[in-house]
Formats: C-alpha cells, sequence, structure tokens
C-alpha cells in the first residue's frame, strides 16, 4: 500500500439548520472533497467568492468547526476521532495563518516572545541559546534580519513584516502543511509577492504544502500548482492550476477567467465580476445544478439533477452536465 494522502477531505458537508435569514436549512459546504498527497509537497489554492464556503472549510479542516458530515483524513487518520495526543501533533504539524495577524498577536508582547512561546508550548529547544538560534534561522528563512525586528512590538513593523512575522512563528514548529486564510489581502500589492514567495520558498526548499484560501484569483494563478473553483459552497472545478486558467471548462469558471486580466495582482474578481453576488451569499438545500439560475449554458436536466465530478483531462475536474 502507498503512503496515504497528507490531507483527504471526503465528502465534507455543513449544514446550518437553524433559521438563519428566514430559511430552514443554509448550506455553507456542499459534498466537498479533495485531497493533497503525502509523497511530495504541493500549493492548492480553495479559491471562490464570499460567502463560497472557504473558510468554513479551513475552519472545519483545523478542527475549528465540526462538518454536518463527511471526514478530514490527516495521514490516514479521521482528525475528529483523534486522541487528545494526537490532536496536539496534528495541531503542531498543521498551522494556520489568518488574513490579519493582528487578531493573533498579543499586541503587548515584543516579536521575541510571541516567537518564544511555540518553541515553549511544544518544548523545541532545551537551552536558551538554542532558542535564540532557532528564531534567528526563522526570521532569516521568511527574509527578515534578526536585528531589524527584535525587541520591537508589532505595531512598530509593516503590514508584510508583520505576516513574515507569522511564518517565521510557523516555520519554527517545521509543519507538514499551513492552512493560509487571504494572508496577503490587506497588504498593498508590491509586498504580496514578498510574502507569497515564502510560500513557495517552504515548498521548494522545506517540504512543506499549503492550502492557500483567497478570492483573488491572480493570487492563486502566481502561487499554486493546483487549485479548486467553489460556488455556494460546491467544488465546480478542480485541478492543475494552468489547465483551469487557460483552458476553464464550467461556465462559471469561464465567467471568472473571462472577467480576469491574468496575471494582474491589481485585479480582483469580486471588482470585476458582474454577477449579482449579494443575494447568494449561503445557498439553500435544492436539487439540481447550483449556478441553473445564472448559467448561459443551462440545459433542462441541470434544474433537476445535481451534476457529478468528472474528469476531463489528467488533473482536471469539472462538476457539469455539459461534460456528463
Ligand atoms: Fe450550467 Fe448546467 Fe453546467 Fe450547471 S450543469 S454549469 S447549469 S450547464
Amino acid at each position: 500500500m502507498g503512503e496515504p494522502y497528507l490531507l483527504d477531505v471526503k465528502h465534507l458537508t455543513k449544514i446550518y439548520p437553524t433559521g438563519i435569514i428566514g430559511r430552514k436549512h443554509i448550506v455553507a459546504v456542499d459534498d466537498v472533497s479533495f485531497n493533497l498527497p503525502g509523497d511530495k509537497s504541493i500549493i492548492t489554492a480553495l479559491a471562490g467568492e464570499s460567502g463560497s464556503g472557504k473558510t468554513t472549510i479551513a475552519k472545519i479542516v483545523l478542527g475549528l468547526l465540526k462538518p454536518t458530515s463527511g471526514e478530514v483524513l490527516y495521514k490516514g487518520k479521521n482528525i475528529f476521532k483523534m486522541s487528545k495526543k494526537e490532536f496536539f501533533n496534528y495541531r503542531k504539524e498543521v498551522q494556520a495563518i489568518f488574513q490579519d495577524p493582528y487578531g493573533t498577536y498579543n499586541p503587548f508582547y515584543k516579536v521575541n516572545r510571541i516567537l518564544e512561546l511555540p518553541i515553549k508550548k511544544f518544548g523545541l529547544a532545551s537551552s536558551k541559546s538554542e532558542v535564540k538560534k532557532m528564531i534567528a534561522e526563522s526570521l532569516m528563512t521568511v527574509g527578515l534580519s534578526p536585528e531589524e525586528v527584535l525587541g520591537k512590538y508589532p505595531h512598530e513593523l509593516s503590514g508584510g513584516q508583520r505576516q513574515r512575522i507569522m511564518l517565521a512563528r510557523v516555520f519554527l514548529l517545521k509543519p507538514r502543511l499551513i492552512i493560509a486564510d487571504e494572508p496577503v489581502s490587506m497588504l498593498d500589492a508590491s509586498l504580496r509577492a514578498e510574502v507569497l514567495d515564502v510560500f513557495q520558498k517552504f515548498r521548494a526548499e522545506f517540504g512543506i504544502s499549503s492550502l492557500y484560501i483567497t478570492h483573488d484569483l491572480s493570487v492563486a494563478y502566481y502561487l499554486s500548482d493546483n487549485i479548486l473553483i467553489l460556488y455556494r459552497g460546491k467544488v465546480v472545478e478542480m485541478g492543475d492550476i494552468d489547465a483551469v486558467v487557460k483552458t476553464p471548462a464550467h461556465p462559471y469558471t469561464q465567467a471568472l477567467i473571462k472577467s480576469i486580466p491574468i496575471p494582474n495582482p491589481e485585479k480582483r474578481w469580486r471588482e470585476r465580476l458582474k454577477l449579482d453576488l449579494e443575494s447568494f451569499r449561503l445557498t439553500e438545500v435544492r436539487s439540481g445544478c447550483a449556478f441553473y439560475d445564472r448559467c448561459p449554458k443551462a440545459m433542462e436536466v441541470c434544474a433537476k439533477n445535481k451534476p457529478e465530478m468528472v474528469e476531463i483531462e489528467k488533473n482536471h475536474y469539472v462538476s457539469c452536465h455539459l461534460y456528463t
């Protein structure tokens, strides 16, 4: 038997059963499946508009939220059935980076303390000099010089430096996987590439994979090897980033790509896409294709039956009746 997937997300569904906004059932995530290989490191983008379910998926994968159904397997083990010790180890190997590092930092802690805490929590060093060495190494790995940032408070650093401190903190733990939720969306375009390049360095030099959540297709294109396109909680297309971006198959992906000159980090979907997004933030339980009411190619079958995911070329999958 070969090595299990590093991460294997199977039929993940999250339904909110309460009467939110006057509806009975709200489907935030609808039967989402994907995996990350265990034998090589890759960056997979989870891309979708606001309300597409991408952050809910991230929270479930991190064990912060329980799915209504479906499983998240890490190295073959269901994370919701792990023992305390196994889950502690899982959260060491699977680290999170969020949009706003301020939300994670204690503003009264200097950078030194921020970096010392995980070393202590996970017992990574046996002496003060080792702690110092580890911190210096991790800062240099993310392109910061220790003299530049140590002894400072988070508010004394630039946004790009703060995000790189988060990456240095994560690097100390030598994770196998990073779950990153829009970590560059608050940065100027000029600083974005610097932070994104750290993710690529982590993958190429240290074998760290990333699940990178974004609403910005140009960031996904710049950074990732694979992409999943989410629409109303469902994966509508996925696979190799070049195949999906250069030859999009799903009518929704086609509309997205058409609306964005690529690569151009200045353009975001939300600003360009002329679709009525606000009314579809969350979706009700329904039959048929989720894109039916906005699809220029909709057929009769699309209203009744949900399309299956099919492979249309190597590592390029689409969920649409045009291909079944
Ligand atoms: Fe359009 Fe039908 Fe394909 Fe849905 S299944 S995207 S409605 S053609």
